[in-house]
């Protein structure tokens, strides 16, 4: 039995849209599948408008472009995140604030990050945002086709990210999605991310841009795995179900846990372990039972880039750093491979 920790589902559908673009010569930035892809994310997502970029940190960088955080603006930001949240602050000149209750004159923008798949509580942020006047910038990367209260993550803010790299729920190789519900900004995001250029006078460039583009191979696969979506959401959250289920009695495993009105899915099941229990020899002991895990993400502030901008202990971010740890969640596996793995577990930590 291979079990998969992230490794991407493909399937005929997939193999069949990328033999039409090689068919058709469209492989590049032009071609109907970007267009399909788009329109389908859009309607999925029950929002107006949804532009697709290169990566998840294109769409990032492009959203705080778009909406003029720069110099001396300050962006709130947890310190538990993946890298791919901060470096785009930095590109554009602004200063990454790693804390809670961090408001400044000089706050531009919150970027709350759906960690994991968890939702972030979007109705306190929103408050927040709404009385300090701040832009919010979803990092819903992790959290495609989640729910908070009765609406998808990255569908609260002024801009959602999301991200189709190989390991995300659904993933187009390489790539990424703006997506919101102000037309207009998110028009001239489209216009940026292709070089800025205003066709309607050919080869004309009023404004610098970016070559940000999806290829219409990437866009091909993003919309077979589309069509998938959903048969890939159930299977997450029912092994998860089984995870949590079958490491009831466990009482030294803890699951990340979900705020109320938070719909309890994940694109990684991760769990903490207690202190008397070492995470490493844990790690170490399912590798040699064939079982692949990833230790949950380092805190930014440990990076050379970011130590200056440590501003407390973070207590949190550096205790489920030390203790967590991602199980094997990728739609490949089967209800009997995470059985499996729990009954390792057991094993080992009872
Ligand atoms: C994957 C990810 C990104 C960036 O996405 P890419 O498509 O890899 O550029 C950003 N933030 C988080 C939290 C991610 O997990």
């Amino acid at each position: 039995m291979k079990l998969e920790l992230d490794a991407p589902n493909l399937g005929d559908l997939e193999k069949q849209y990328l033999n039409k673009t090689v068919e058709s010569g469209f492989v590049s930035t032009f071609g109907p599948f970007v267009t399909e892809f788009e329109k389908r994310f859009t309607q999925y997502l029950n929002v107006k408008k949804a532009v697709s970029t290169q990566s998840g940190t294109a769409a990032l960088h492009i959203s705080l472009h778009d909406l003029g955080v720069g110099y001396n603006d300050e962006v709130i930001v947890p310190a538990l995140t993946f890298i791919a949240t901060i470096n785009p602050i930095m590109y554009v000149g602004a200063k990454p604030v790693f804390v809670e209750k961090a408001i400044t004159e000089k706050t531009k923008a919150i970027m709350p990050v759906h960690l994991y798949g968890n939702p972030c509580n979007m109705e306190k942020i929103m408050d927040i945002a709404k009385k300090h006047n701040l832009y919010v910038i979803e990092d819903a990367t992790e959290s495609l086709g989640i729910r908070y209260k009765d609406r998808f993550t990255g569908t609260f803010g002024n801009l959602g990210c999301f991200s189709f790299n190989g390991n995300k729920t659904i993933t187009t190789g390489g790539g990424g999605m703006v997506a919101g519900n102000d037309v207009k900004r998110l028009e001239h995001i489209k216009f940026l991310v292709n070089q800025s250029r205003d066709e309607s006078k050919g080869y004309y460039h009023p404004e610098i841009g970016f070559n940000y583009r999806m290829t219409n191979i990437e866009s091909a696969l993003g919309l077979a795995q589309m069509k998938r979506l959903d048969e890939f959401l159930k299977r997450k959250k029912r092994h998860r179900k089984i995870y949590i289920e079958t490491l009831r009695d466990v009482t030294c495993i803890h699951f990340q846990e979900s705020y109320e009105g938070a719909e309890d899915s994940r694109w990684l099941t991760c769990i903490t372990i207690d202190e008397t229990k070492n995470i490493a020899e844990l790690q170490e002991r399912l590798k040699k039972e064939g079982i692949p895990t990833r230790r949950v993400f380092m805190p930014i502030t440990e990076f050379p880039p970011y130590k200056a901008y440590k501003e407390s202990d973070y207590d949190n971010a550096y205790a489920i750093y030390e203790k967590g740890l991602c199980l094997p969640s990728s739609t490949l596996n089967a209800d009997d491979g995470i059985y499996y793995i729990c009954d390792k577990i057991k094993e080992i930590l009872l």
